[in-house]
C-alpha cells in the first residue's frame, strides 16, 4: 500500500476467557478493511489498573499498515469491542471482555474530542511499553522517546510474558 499509515493498537482482557478474546481479536484486527501487514506481540499478564478486585489482564499490541484514516480505525476498534460484548457501566478501569486502544497512528499527534494519539497512557504502562518494544523498538513515540527506549525505563511491575501455547 502507497499511502498507509503504520498504526499500533493495544489490546486488553479481563474477563470471559481472556487469552481467547485477545487472540480471536488479532485475528479480527487482521481483518479490518484497508488493513494489512498485522502483526502481533507476544501476550503478557498484568496486573489490573485501578480497581483491585478484578481479575489479572491478558495484554498484547498489535502493529499494522492501514489506509484507513484515524476516527476511522477507531470506528473499526470500537466495532470489535462491540462484538466482543464490551459493556461500559461507567467504572472507570473497570472489567472487560475487550478493550482495543489506538496508541499510535504513524507520527501523527490527534487531540479531538473522541480520539487522542498517543494514547494518553502510552508512556507510564508497562503493558503497553513491553509488548511494543518487543514488535517495534525502534518506533518513535511522539513527545517522548523510542519504545525500546521507554520499555527500558518502566518497571514491569509483576507483569509476565506468557509462552505461545500456554493456558491461564
Ligand atoms: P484508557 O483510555 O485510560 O486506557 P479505557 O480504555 O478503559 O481507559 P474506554 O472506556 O475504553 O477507556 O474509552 C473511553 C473513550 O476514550 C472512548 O470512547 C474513545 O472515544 C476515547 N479515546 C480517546 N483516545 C482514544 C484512543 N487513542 N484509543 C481508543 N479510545 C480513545
Ligand atoms: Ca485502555
Ligand atoms: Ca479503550
Amino acid at each position: 500500500m502507497s499511502d498507509s499509515v503504520r498504526a499500533f493498537i493495544g489490546l486488553g482482557s479481563n474477563l470471559d476467557d481472556p487469552l481467547d478474546q485477545v487472540r480471536r481479536a488479532c485475528h479480527e484486527l487482521a481483518l479490518i478493511p484497508g488493513c494489512a501487514d498485522l502483526r502481533c506481540s507476544s501476550l503478557y499478564r498484568s496486573a489490573p489498573m485501578g480497581p483491585q478486585d478484578q481479575p489479572p489482564y491478558i495484554n498484547a499490541v498489535a502493529m499494522l499498515s492501514t489506509t484507513l484514516e484515524a476516527p476511522a480505525l477507531l470506528d473499526a476498534l470500537q466495532a470489535i469491542e462491540q462484538a466482543h460484548h464490551r459493556v461500559r457501566d461507567g467504572q472507570r478501569w473497570g472489567p472487560r471482555t475487550l478493550d482495543l486502544d489506538l496508541l499510535l497512528y504513524g507520527d501523527k499527534v490527534i487531540d479531538s474530542a473522541r480520539l487522542r494519539v498517543p494514547h494518553p497512557g502510552i508512556a507510564e504502562r508497562e503493558f503497553v511499553l513491553h509488548p511494543l518494544a518487543e514488535i517495534a523498538p525502534e518506533v518513535c513515540i511522539p513527545g517522548y522517546a523510542c519504545a525500546r527506549e521507554m520499555a527500558t525505563g518502566c518497571p514491569l511491575n509483576g507483569m509476565r510474558r506468557l509462552s505461545p501455547d500456554e493456558t491461564i
